[in-house]
């Protein structure tokens, strides 16, 4: 099981997952630079929900 950093959830490994070495290949420096991707250390694991939640965010900080 892995604990998302950001809600907390609890998942299993077959769902998708983030951590910071896949954001940095996949988007973009605005959305490195969101404070909840900041604040991730090294080993922090995300959950689907929470990387489209931020890009939302991130999405909505542009216009
Ligand atoms: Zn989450």
């Amino acid at each position: 099981m892995i604990n998302c950093f950001v809600c907390g959830k609890k998942k299993e490994d077959y769902e998708v997952w983030w951590n910071k070495i896949v954001i940095g290949i996949t988007y973009d420096s605005e959305f490195q630079n969101n404070e909840i991707i900041r604040n991730m250390s090294d080993k922090s694991m995300m959950c689907h929900g929470c990387i489209k939640t931020i890009e939302k965010i991130v999405e909505e900080n542009k216009s």
